[in-house]
């Protein structure tokens, strides 16, 4: 796969049916998947950020935006063949995935998670969220909160704590959370609360 890489931070150039796939492969494989949906604004913290930069170096990251594209136009001579943004990408792969998956939900304020866990019962009833979470906890309390999620051993955790935290739960912990896709997915559980 062709890609944009700048500082060793290489975002991928899929379309959105074969990202669709390596995410099932891994649900069905059971092999770990950490995604990222990486737009021009992470990628100017992480060259300003050595941490940003290793943990997304350890993601799978596709183009979310405009910035990302001219990025590509810049330094690859190309732009990407698709966007791909979490906030349609998610809750779209979701909806596609007919064989019926478990989620965590981790992040946003108090009874955000909660509420999005119910319109994901709603719009996606194959599915069944495990366990919510929300993302206000100190680095003391990051050990209880991946057992909690070890706990309920979801198919995928959704974590939603905003960049660079997302990016960098996911780089650091993903080696002991019991999961196969890991996706960061930004303010996505506050548009799904509704
Ligand atoms: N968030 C969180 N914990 C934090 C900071 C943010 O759970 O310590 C959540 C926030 O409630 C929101 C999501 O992360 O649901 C995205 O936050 P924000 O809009 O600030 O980040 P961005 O979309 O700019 O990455």
């Amino acid at each position: 796969v062709d890609r944009l890489e700048l500082e060793g931070v290489c975002v991928s150039d899929l379309t959105r049916d074969e990202l669709f796939g390596r995410l099932r492969d891994a649900l069905e494989r059971r092999t770990q998947l950490c995604l990222g949906f990486c737009n021009a604004n992470m990628l100017l913290k992480a060259l300003c950020m050595p941490a940003y930069a290793a943990a997304l170096r350890g993601l799978l990251l596709v183009s979310d935006g405009i910035g990302i594209d001219l990025c590509s136009g810049l330094f690859r001579g190309r732009f990407f063949r698709q966007n791909l943004n979490g906030t349609d990408l998610v809750p779209a792969f979701l909806s596609a995935e007919t064989a019926p998956r478990t989620l965590y939900l981790l992040g946003a304020k108090p009874g955000i998670a909660a509420a999005a866990a119910r319109n994901i019962a709603l719009l996606t009833p194959q599915h069944r969220v495990v366990g919510v979470r929300h993302g206000y906890f100190s680095a003391e309390e990051t050990g209880a909160v991946i057992a909690e999620i070890n706990a309920a051993s979801p198919d995928i955790l959704l974590v939603a704590l905003g960049n660079p935290a997302q990016e960098m739960f996911i780089a650091e912990n993903a080696h002991r959370i019991d999961a196969r896709l890991l996706m960061g997915i930004g303010a996505l559980l506050d548009y799904t609360a509704g």
